[in-house]
């Protein structure tokens, strides 16, 4: 089953791959997390896509490309996976379609008032990538998974979520009208359990 996942910064994107990994045995390739690892190792690429990250902008598609597809062709794609960040702008949907055509699209959707809120107060762990939210109940400031510290992602701050919004809304509707013969949309104003239960009847009628 090869599937896009459609969803702001802050939408519960993330969490409801994590399901959908969980319950239909397929990876998620996170777009965001494979341009952090490449930013991380400090090569020439890598401080080229942190430039690009810290402030919000898309990375150039070509390079986008490259590590798409290299991702593709590992061995634990070939039953499918779930794409989640990648295509984010049309140009991005042709690249995928001359690699593969996916089975559908599911879009998270949520207000953006609430994107922001959600997006200012989040806290991710540095070692493992667990997301928290100071707002919940419990929060500590330490890792749920592992107890390293929390830390606030240079994009998870203000100036760079409004770029981030921005951007998320002219590149990605058009992708709305792109897939519409494919597309599910769920919105996620209430828990992560209920907004995964709708995908889980509509992953289990497709049933690719
Ligand atoms: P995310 O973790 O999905 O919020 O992505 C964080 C940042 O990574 C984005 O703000 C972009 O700078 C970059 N990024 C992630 N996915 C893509 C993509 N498909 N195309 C270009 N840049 C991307």
């Amino acid at each position: 089953m090869k599937l896009i996942l459609l969803g702001a910064a802050g939408s519960g994107k993330g969490t409801l791959a994590k399901k959908i990994t969980r319950d239909f045995n397929i990876p998620q390739l996170s777009m965001g997390d494979m341009l952090r690892d490449i930013a991380s190792s400090g090569s020439e690429l890598g401080k080229k896509i942190a430039d690009y990250q810290k402030r919000g902008a898309l990375v150039p598609s070509d390079i986008v490309s490259d590590v798409i597809k290299e991702r593709l062709s590992q061995s634990d794609c070939t039953n499918g996976y779930i794409l989640d960040g990648f295509p984010r702008s049309l140009e991005q949907a042709e690249i995928l379609k001359g690699i593969t055509e996916v089975d559908a699209v599911i879009s998270v959707e949520l207000p953006f008032e609430e994107l922001e809120k959600r997006l200012v107060s989040r806290r991710t762990c540095p070692k493992c990538g667990d997301i928290d939210n100071t707002e919940y109940e419990g929060f500590t400031g330490n890792c749920r998974v592992c107890q390293t510290p929390l830390f606030q992602r240079d994009d998870d701050k203000p100036e760079a979520i409004k770029a981030r919004l921005e951007v998320y809304k002219n590149n990605v509707t058009p992708l709305i009208n792109f897939y519409s013969d494919r597309l599910f949309t769920v919105s996620s104003k209430g828990s992560p359990d209920e907004t995964y239960r709708p995908v889980k009847t509509f992953l289990d009628d497709l049933g690719a």
